[in-house]
């Protein structure tokens, strides 16, 4: 489960799969943030059921006036912390992680390739990972055809991280418009992905495949390098992975995030969550993107998930059925 304890973000990347729920302006005044209350209401939601694992997110986390507070309230209570952040702090948060010791508290960067973004983001996000050390994992999404994430290799050898990248697919938004990789496009990126998998892998550094990767997007006779060149063996999964916004408003990820809304207080338990989002989106997950997801026998057999059920979502809408979103409101 993921809390949002922000909508405010200080960087704009065209694939954001947040957007539906965020705002890219930075200005801290107008954002909407997570009241000290509802914080210590989602530690105990959590604790309560029996969850030892806090993600914060945004926006960019770090910009909520609190986080320091809500970071420290986290790890004094036992729980591991894990801040998904681009990585642009500000040097109270700099300060801070810097002197921080303790071993359950965790940053997943987002980073663009550097030539990609300003050169003052690529300064800042330096001096985040230099504090971060082996406290930090590389993220890097995957929006373009002609993505090149070496560059990784630098980052995580300069800055001692963690020796593994997390990988994500740029997915639609359901009823929104934002950068992402079309269907007919995701063989080409699947075979480039893993020719500079085999890249990292020769510098010791395995990918981590994040959610909605279709299996079919890598050659076949291919595969055995998602074995060795990846973390997991996950290799096409999808969630319902449960986003918490900064009013409590719960929905089931972020490019699903103007479906199925709820609020954290109607449910008791992260079980009772996870099976409502379940049982709802059981119409539409694992059916597949494609058509030929039907009868595949890779999705038959659980071994795909068919990709993410925005793409299913998107492709539904656009063959016809244009009220599809309408029946997940
Ligand atoms: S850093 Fe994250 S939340 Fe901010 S614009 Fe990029 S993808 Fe969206
Ligand atoms: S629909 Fe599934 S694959 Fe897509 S983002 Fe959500 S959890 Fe991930
Ligand atoms: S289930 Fe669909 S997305 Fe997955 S491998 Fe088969 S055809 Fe491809």
């Amino acid at each position: 489960m993921n809390i949002i304890i922000t909508d405010c973000c200080n960087r704009a990347c065209p694939y954001c799969f947040a957007q539906e729920k965020i705002r890219m302006s930075g200005d801290t005044e107008q954002a909407h943030a997570l009241a000290d209350e509802d914080f210590n209401y989602c530690i105990d939601f959590l604790k309560s059921s029996n969850e030892r694992a806090l993600k914060l997110l945004g926006g960019e986390p770090t910009t909520h006036p609190h986080f320091v507070q809500f970071v420290e309230k986290a790890l004094g209570q036992g729980l591991d912390v894990t801040v998904f952040t681009n990585g642009l702090w500000s040097p109270d948060v700099l300060g801070w992680v810097e002197v921080c010791a303790s071993d359950k508290l965790h940053f997943l960067f987002n980073v663009n390739e550097p030539g990609l973004q300003p050169g003052d983001e690529n300064r800042r996000q330096a001096q985040s990972l230099a504090c971060a050390e082996k406290r930090g994992m590389i993220g890097f999404n995957l929006y373009r055809m002609d993505f090149d994430v070496r560059f990784v290799v630098n980052l995580i050898e300069r800055f001692g991280l963690k020796r593994e990248v997390r990988l994500g697919v740029a997915h639609p938004i359901a009823g929104q418009e934002n950068a992402f990789v079309p269907d007919a496009d995701l063989p080409g990126l699947g075979e480039r992905l893993l020719e500079q998998l085999a890249h990292l892998e020769e510098h010791d550094i395995l990918g981590t495949l994040d959610c909605g990767f279709p299996l079919c997007m890598f050659p076949e006779d291919q595969l055995g390098k998602l074995v060795t060149h990846t973390k997991s063996n996950a290799y096409s999964c999808c969630g319902p992975i449960i986003d918490v916004g900064s009013d409590l408003n719960v929905w089931p990820c972020f490019p699903l995030s103007a479906l199925l809304n709820v609020n954290l207080r109607d449910f008791k338990a992260y079980d009772d969550l996870y099976a409502y989002y379940e049982q709802k989106l059981s119409a539409v997950r694992g059916i597949g993107f494609l058509d030929r997801c039907l009868t595949c026998k890779y999705r038959i057999r659980g071994q795909c998930c068919g990709g993410c059920m925005a793409r299913t979502l998107r492709n539904w809408q656009q063959n016809g059925d244009v009220a599809v979103l309408e029946r997940f409101k």
